[in-house]
């Protein structure tokens, strides 16, 4: 897991959490399947092939989501995440 600075350079500057070149479209982000069913990842945006590594280095529960866009959402004081996080809007 890339450390918060890393993950908030990364969802302002929108560039891939990997090689850090400007993302294009599709966005990946890579998960698990809570994060696939709350629509909320942790590890920065990616892309594609950047992505494919992360995944195969995650092991056999993590998911792959392509999308258009997402929203960088940061913990509020009393948020039960106290993780930034990306949530990804319509899936690709
Ligand atoms: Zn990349």
């Amino acid at each position: 897991m890339p450390d918060r600075r890393t993950v908030t350079r990364c969802a302002l500057a929108r560039v891939c959490g990997v090689c850090e070149e400007p993302l294009g479209r599709p966005i990946v982000f890579v998960g698990d399947a809570d994060e696939d069913a709350r629509n909320t990842f942790h590890q920065p945006p990616m892309h594609e092939s950047c992505a494919q590594g992360i995944l195969a280095a995650a092991g056999p529960d993590a998911v792959l989501v392509r999308t258009g866009g997402f929203e960088f959402v940061r913990p509020g004081r009393d948020d039960a995440d106290p993780l930034p996080r990306f949530e990804p809007n319509s899936r690709l």
